[in-house]
Formats: structure tokens, sequence, C-alpha cells
């Protein structure tokens, strides 16, 4: 006992080690350290851009980590300063305060600014005008505040129209700061100011700001004046010091406001301090016709295409390009209008890109024909574009294998895996309902509502669409032939989202939207006030959970070029092998083009809807004598042996891993009364027999009713079958040449004697066949971890086992006591309350049931060194799990063969970021 207890907590302390890579946790202590800022007089809070390098995001944020590393590299940036990320903390935890020596330190930087700017504050004849800019260390774009031209007021707009010799730029310049600060600092509505300036607009008759001229630019500045004195009831701010004191803490407050905050939990960004802040002295994208502003990608962010992509427009400032009121012009259109600018921006252009090796998203402004650079960052792609950089990036040298593998995010390749709606189309469609993304890709077909009806049509080659309130089991037929499914009810680990998963078929599951009728044949989706009836068209997006009403067109996938390429090099780095889960031979195809190195999961299961096979299935189980039980089990062996034969093949001598029979007999037998009364026809008994024998199956708690083993160990002819079947297969092709490696698993075991009991079954009736065929071949007897008992006994349970699965579905179940059925009653306030960061069935929960995996890892390894150790639940599949997976030093990871390729690129992920040692 006391053995067993040290035992723990040294385990315990070495799974503590395995999360310590846990982003959240170094985040977490890295916090802690400043939590009492030490000596606040000499801490440096403002960083002069040429006092930073690209290396310092954490604390200058991304924006001022790289305009600082531009000026370095003598790009063209308007000088500036840069307030720390821990300012911004600091200010916060201090309830709202400056820190101590915040102030002297922006009047330094400031004095320095404007002596290189060689102008100042309310100067009579150079007044400075700067912007004041956040930026956190991870980019959240459009989130958080920026405030353009502070430093103007009355008489400085005076000063701009003596220097700058151009009324309407000072003016237009006055009415935007207005504009901006009175929304951003002052509170008052956005929406008041465009009111103001359609007003004028309508008044002069003109469409676009531009049109405005100085006259009424300046009357509009008086008329915003007034708007922010009538509804904040203060006046305008006239000092530019205090303009930007007051600026700087608007910046620091949009840290956070509600859209920053909501951002960064849908982005899982955490542990970051805060936004840092970028005062910068302005330059002039509208000083008339020869300046302007745009947004530049290195390459084009859609497709990848090394092609320099853009827009701009000009005589305009900030956002005006993205604002959509005018439309912008693309880079190839600078070209024309103005080459020497347009040469100047390639060269910044290539300049960049090879020093940041990667594809940069730029913002610049042309002041008076001169080229600015505001922003570089890298850039967002799509999946697609993400490939083909990281693939041609290493053809030209720029960047490593390695690092190619480590551009792409494994989740990012569902996009690619699957049919997609096209993207022009779905723009312009109809949204009707949303659901769960349940199962990626798209699909396009007519509805209907019963398996039966979707496989008649799908016998006349019409693409179907399956309308559930939610599927079981009986169901799979028709989910197969559909194109997609959609259920008004259940989860993403619903049956028919891990079914359609497993088939690689799009499905939008829980659709909270959609009623559905399956008496009258209609779906009814009561916000939108639609009625759609059987055999009406309806498009599917299984990545996002959206329906739509048309036919829209689909585009297919891409898996070979740059894709396939890219996957070569993630195989070179991973340890974890990919296996698939997959029943039939069909799914082992797909899974062995996806790449999958053997399969993980066969569910024996699921080869008994098919057909008559369900005929003898239910026989069996209605049998109420072994006789009777054999003589039905005898009738499955031949189904059951020709599905193994396909498989076998198939993998042609990869490991195969087969799940012994696991869930509940009563899924078997048929609920609907039409069926019934059928099936007693057929087995000449009475249809009350049948429904009264399903009665006595009928189980309270059926997860954890009669299943799994426990079946097993109850109909011990049933392990038997499945036993000789799975050899008899097995020595045939052994026979034939064909190398085949059978591991033969136990579902559900707790107990060290559960095993035992049915392992003697299976080597008895193995060894026999063997005998019986004359031949020479390995098997292997494992079993799932899927109870928490078998997790803490895995040392017992290991000396049995010659391998172990940790089924991660069930053992999510029974550790958190979950209903993986039932958790979407309550997920959404678990996670809207912050209890649960994740769905647990979707992302492993590391700190609860992978500690169980990492004890039975341990504990199993002990006793027997060489143990095989893989996964197999929903878990198998996703990156932050396998990485976990990685890190306990498991043997492989088994997923659902579309989630393949992001498996085998996770494990590589999971291999450069934490070696093996
Ligand atoms: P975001 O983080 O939302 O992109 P930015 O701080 O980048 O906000 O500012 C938005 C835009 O404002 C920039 O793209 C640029 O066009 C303009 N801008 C910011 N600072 C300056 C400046 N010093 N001079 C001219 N324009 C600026
Ligand atoms: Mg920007
Ligand atoms: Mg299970």
């Amino acid at each position: 006992m006391i053995a067993k207890s040290m035992k723990k907590t040294e385990v315990k302390s070495s799974a503590k080690d395995v999360l310590k890579s846990d982003t959240k946790s170094a985040a977490k202590s890295a916090l802690k350290s400043d939590a009492e800022p030490a000596d606040i007089k000499s801490a440096k809070m403002v960083y002069f851009f040429d006092e930073g390098k690209k290396e310092m995001k954490e604390l200058l944020g991304g924006k001022g980590a790289n305009l600082a590393e531009m000026t370095t590299l003598g790009i063209p940036v308007p000088s500036g300063f840069t307030i720390t990320t821990e300012t911004c903390h600091m200010y916060h935890e201090s309830g709202k305060e400056f820190p101590k020596g915040l102030k002297e330190q922006i009047d330094a930087n400031l004095a320095r600014l404007e002596k290189e700017m060689d102008a100042r504050f309310n100067d009579k004849k150079n007044p400075l005008l700067v912007s004041v800019r956040s930026g956190a260390a991870s980019s959240m774009p459009g989130m958080m505040d920026t405030i353009l031209n502070l430093g103007i007021n009355d008489s400085v707009v005076e000063s701009l129209i003596k220097k700058a010799g151009n009324e309407r730029f000072a003016w237009d310049t006055y009415r935007r700061f207005i504009q901006m600060f009175g929304d951003v600092v002052m509170g008052a509505e956005h929406h008041d100011f465009e009111e103001e300036i359609h007003k004028m607009k309508s008044k002069k008759g003109v469409q676009l700001d531009t049109d405005l001229n100085a006259k009424d630019l300046k009357e509009l500045v008086a008329n915003y004046k007034a708007l922010v004195k009538k509804t904040t009831g203060k006046s305008f701010p006239e000092n530019p010091r205090e303009q930007l004191d007051m600026a700087i803490e608007a910046v620091f407050g949009s840290w956070n406001n509600n859209r920053a905050i909501v951002y960064r939990k849908l982005n899982d960004i955490h542990g970051l301090k805060g936004t840092a802040v970028n005062i910068q002295a302005m330059v002039f994208g509208n000083m008339g016709d020869t300046s302007g502003t745009g947004v530049c990608f290195s390459r084009n962010p859609s497709t990848g295409e090394n092609h320099f992509y853009g827009e701009y427009l000009m005589n305009a400032q900030g956002e005006d390009v993205v604002a959509g009121i005018r439309t912008p012009k693309s880079m190839d259109e600078l070209a024309k209008q103005n080459p020497t600018v347009y040469k100047q921006l390639v060269a910044v252009r290539d300049r960049l890109e090879k020093h940041f090796k990667d594809m940069q998203d730029m913002e610049f402004t042309i002041q008076e024909g001169k080229l600015f650079i505001l922003q570089t960052r890298n850039g967002k792609r799509t999946a697609h574009a993400a490939v083909r950089i990281a693939v041609e990036m290493v053809e030209e040298k720029l960047i490593d294998k390695k690092t190619a593998v480590l551009r792409v995010e494994p989740n990012q390749l569902d996009q690619l895996l699957h049919k997609q709606i096209d993207p022009v189309a779905k723009k312009k469609a109809d949204l009707i309902a949303k659901g769960l993304p349940a199962s990626p890709g798209a699909a396009v077909g007519m509805i209907v509502f019963t398996a039966e009806r979707a496989e008649e049509m799908a016998k006349k080659k019409e693409k179907i669409i399956l309308v559930r309130t939610e599927t079981s089991p009986e169901d799979l037929m028709g989910m197969n032939v559909s194109q997609g499914i959609l259920t008004a009810r259940g989860g993403m680990t619903s049956h028919a989202a891990v079914v359609a998963r497993g088939m690689g078929k799009c499905c939008v599951s829980g659709c909270q939207d959609i009623h559905v009728d399956e008496k009258s044949k209609t779906v009814n989706i009561e916000k939108k006030g639609i009625v759609l009836k059987e055999l009406d068209y309806m498009t599917l997006d299984g990545s996002t959970g959206e329906v739509f009403k048309v036919q829209l067109n689909l585009v297919e996938p891409a898996l070979s070029g740059n894709f396939a390429k890219l996957m070569e090099w993630a195989d070179e780095f991973r340890q974890l092998k990919v296996r698939a889960n997959a029943d039939i031979p069909r799914d082992a195809k797909v899974a062995r083009e996806f790449g999958a190195e053997g399969i993980g999961l066969c569910r024996t299961e699921h080869m008994f809807f098919e057909g008559d096979r369900i005929k003898a299935m239910r026989e069996m189980i209605l049998a109420n004598n072994e006789i009777a039980r054999r003589k039905a089990l005898a009738k499955l062996l031949p189904y059951q042996k020709s599905d193994f034969l396909g498989l076998f093949k198939e993998m042609n001598g990869l490991p195969v891993t087969i799940r012994l029979l696991d869930p509940p007999l009563h899924e078997f037998l048929p609920k609907e009364k039409r069926e019934i009364d059928e099936l007693a026809k057929e087995l000449k008994v009475t249809s009350e027999w049948i429904i009264k024998i399903s009665e006595g199956l009928h189980e309270v708690n059926p997860m954890l009713g009669h299943r799994g083993c426990r079946l097993g160990i109850t109909y011990p002819e049933i392990t038997e079958m499945q036993v000789q079947a799975i050899m008899e297969a097995a020595c045939e092709l052994t026979k034939q040449k064909q190398n085949v490696v059978p591991e033969i698993m136990v579902p559900l075991v707790g107990n060290v004697k559960e095993l035992q009991n049915q392992k003697a079954i299976i080597v008895k009736i193995a060894d026999e066949t063997i005998k019986k065929y004359g031949v020479q071949l390995k098997y292997m007897v494992g079993t799932m971890i899927e109870v928490p008992r078998a997790a803490l006994t895995a040392d017992e349970i290991a000396k049995e086992a010659e391998f172990f699965s940790f089924g991660t579905n069930d053992l999510t179940q029974m550790t958190l006591g979950f209903s993986r059925d039932d958790i979407g009653k309550f997920l959404p306030d678990y996670l809207s309350k912050n209890i649960l960061e994740k769905d647990p069935f979707a992302v492993l929960d590391q700190i609860g049931v992978g500690q169980l995996i990492q004890f039975a890892v341990h504990n199993g390894k002990s006793v027997r060194p060489n143990i095989k150790l893989g996964i197999c639940g929903e878990h198998g599949g996703e990156p932050s799990s396998i990485d976990f997976c990685h890190r306990v030093g498991l043997n492989y990871v088994s997923c659902s063969p579309y989630r393949v390729p992001i498996a085998r690129l996770a494990a590589a992920h999971a291999a450069l970021k934490n070696p093996r040692k």
C-alpha cells in the first residue's frame, strides 16, 4: 500500500512536468513575477523606436517591436516611442492610475521626438501631430483603439494651414481627430459623427468625403465639437499634452473592452499583460492627390501566390481603405500611377520578407510622393496559402523544412481535406440556420427525413441530405449514402457527429434553430419563417455549422503537390505513429491514402448494421438459450470474417486493432412498430415477445450498464465467434503469404480479472485456429484503458495486456462524470462561466484525465517495459491532445481517417516543440 501511494506522488510530480510545457502555466508564472512591481522609479516603461527589436514583442507588443525593428533596418518609419505592455498591466492593477515615473518618461521621449522631427506640440511654425496606437504581443486586429492626428486644436489648425499651404488638408485632419478622439476617448457615438458628415454631404450634394472642401470641413469641425459637448457634456480638450494622456489612458482601457476580451477568448490568447501604446509622429495620406494610404501583403494571402498583393487609396488616411466607402485600387495600379513609390514599396516588401522570413502584412502611407511604412507583421492567410507559402519559401531557401512544418497550423488543414462551398457563391447566399460544426466539409442535396428514404433516393443516384432530430446506430446506412447530415439535437460528440467524422462526411449537429418533424416531413425554421419539405434543396457547411436553403457550388480539395510535400516533411520529424479509426475496408482505404500507419480502432459492432447482418444479430440477441445464440452467431461469422479479410488486405501488413463487441445489446433492436412486426414475422415469434425482450434489456444508465467486456463475460460465445472470425481471416491471408498483424482488444476493462477471463477465451480460440490452418502467426491481446479503475490498476492489467489503447471518450466521461450525450445541456454555461475552457470531449483534459493516462503509462511500463501504447478516443486527432500524447510517450495516436493528415502534422509539431530525450 505504501509503495503504491509513493508511486502515485512520484507520477504526480512527473505529470506536472509534462504539463509544464503548457503555455498557460508558463504565462502564469511570468505574470507572477511582476505582481509587485519592484522599483517603479528605475523601471523602464518607455522605449524609443531605436531602443527596441523584433524579439521584444512581449514587452513592446507586436506593432511596437516591429516598428523598432524596421527603424533599425533603416526602413522609412515615422519616429516614435512605445509604452510597454507591463505599464498597461500596472495601470490596471493599480486601479487605473499612471505608474509613478511614467509621466516623466513620456516627457523625456516626447522631447526627443520633437527634436528629431524638428516640430513641437502647439508650435506656431511646425506643430507636431502624433498617432497613439494600441498593439499587444498577439495581433488583435481592430479590437483595440488607435487615435490619429493628436495634437491639433483651434490654433494648431491655423499653423498647419500656413505650414502645408493646404487648407483642406488641415481641416480634414482636424475633423478626423475630433471624430476619433470624441468617439474613443470621450465616449461620443461613432454613429452620430457619421450622421453629421452625411448631413454635410447631402447639403452639398456630394457622395464622397473627398468631395467636401475646406469650408465644408471647417463647418463640420464646429458641428462635431458641438456634438461632443452636447452628448458628453465635456468640452473638447485643447492642450495636446492633455490630449495625449487621455489618449494613452483610452488605449490602456481598450485592452479590457468587450470586443477585445471576446476576441482573446475566441482565439485562445492567454497570459498577456496588456497592450503597449505606440506614440508616433504623423505622416499624412490626406494631403491631396500625391498622398495616400494602403495595406499590402508580400504574397497573396488567399492563394499563397508569390505576387505582391494589396490595396490603396489616394488622398486618404488610416482605415479609409477598409471602411469600404471608396473602392480601393490594387497594387498593380500603383505601379502605373506612381512607379517610383511602387518600386520603393517593392524594395521594402523584399527586404522585410527576407528579414522576417515570412509573408508580411504591411501598412503604408504616401505623403506628397514620399513613402512611409507604418506597420509590418506576419500576415494571416488561408490554409491553402499557408501550405503553398511554407513550401515555396523552403524552395527559395528562405526557411528550412522544420520552420515550414511549424508554419502551418494542423487544424487549418481541415479546410484542405474536404469539399468546400465556393466562397463567391457563399457570400451571396442566404443563411437560414446555424448549428455546431460537427464534421467538416460541405454538402449539397435534397432533404430526406429517414435513413430508408435516403437509401431509396441514393439508389436513384440522387444527392441527399439526411435531416433528423438526432441519429441513432440504425441510421448508419442512411448516413452513409447521404452527402451530409443535419441534426437538431446532439453536441460535437453526439452519434451523428462521431459517425459523420469517421465517414468523412459533412455534418451540422445541434442546430437549435430548426425543428424537424419526421412525421409531416418538414423542417421548420421559425426564426426565419421558413418551412422546408422533403426533397427541397439545402447546402451545409460542416466546417462552420452554417445551413443554406439553396444549392450552392462546391469546390474539390487538393491533396497533391505542395500539400503532399509538406506532409512528407512532417513525417520526417514526428515520433508518434498515426493510425486511423476505421471499421470497414473503404474507410481503411481512405485512411491509407491519408497516410495512416495502421488501424488503431476497428469497432466491430458497426459491421452488424448492414443488410442481413442486422437480422442475424437480432436473432442472436433475442435467443433465449446458448444453443439458439450459437446458431445465430454462426450466421454472423462469415460476415465478420469477410470484413476482417477486407480490412487486413487493405492494411497490407500494417497493424490492425480490433475491438470486441462493445455497445449494449438493446441498441441493435428495432424501435419502430413496423420494424418490430417485420422482425417478428421473420423469426416466427410475436411482436409482443420482442417488445418484452427489449424491455428486459432496457437499462437506466446504459453507458454504465451491460456493455463492453461484460457482454463477453456473460456470453462467451460472442467473444469466441469474433475471435474465430478475426483469426480465420488472418490465417487465410498468412497462407497467401500476406503479412497480418491482428491486435485483439478487450473493451471496458476495469479489473484485471475481466481481462484474464476474456484473454483465456481469445488465446484458446486463436491458438486452435492457427493450429487448424497450420500457419505461423503472431497476434496480440490488449485492452482499452477507459474505466478509471483500469488506469489506476494499470500495473496489474499490464501483466495480461500486451498493449493499452486509451479510450479517452469513455475515460473522460467516467473521470469527469459527464455524459457525453448530455453535456450539450450544460457545456455552454460551463464555458461562458469559465468553469471549463474547452469541451473536454474535444480537447483532452490534460490536468485530470491526462494524469490518469500518465499514471497508467508509467505503471504499465514498470511491469511491461515494451508495452505498446496508443490512444483511440476523439482526442487522437486533436492537436493539443496529440502534443500531450507525444510528451507522455505514447507510441501512436489513432483518429478518424480524415484527420490523419492533421494528426501527422500535429505529431511533427509536438516532436519539434518537445524533443524526446
Ligand atoms: P490597428 O492595429 O487597428 O491596425 P493601427 O495602430 O495600425 O491600428 O492604426 C490604423 C491605421 O492608422 C494605420 O494602418 C495607418 O494607416 C494609420 N496610422 C497609424 N499611425 C499613423 C501615423 N503615425 N501616421 C499616419 N497614419 C497612421
Ligand atoms: Mg494596423
Ligand atoms: Mg469505450
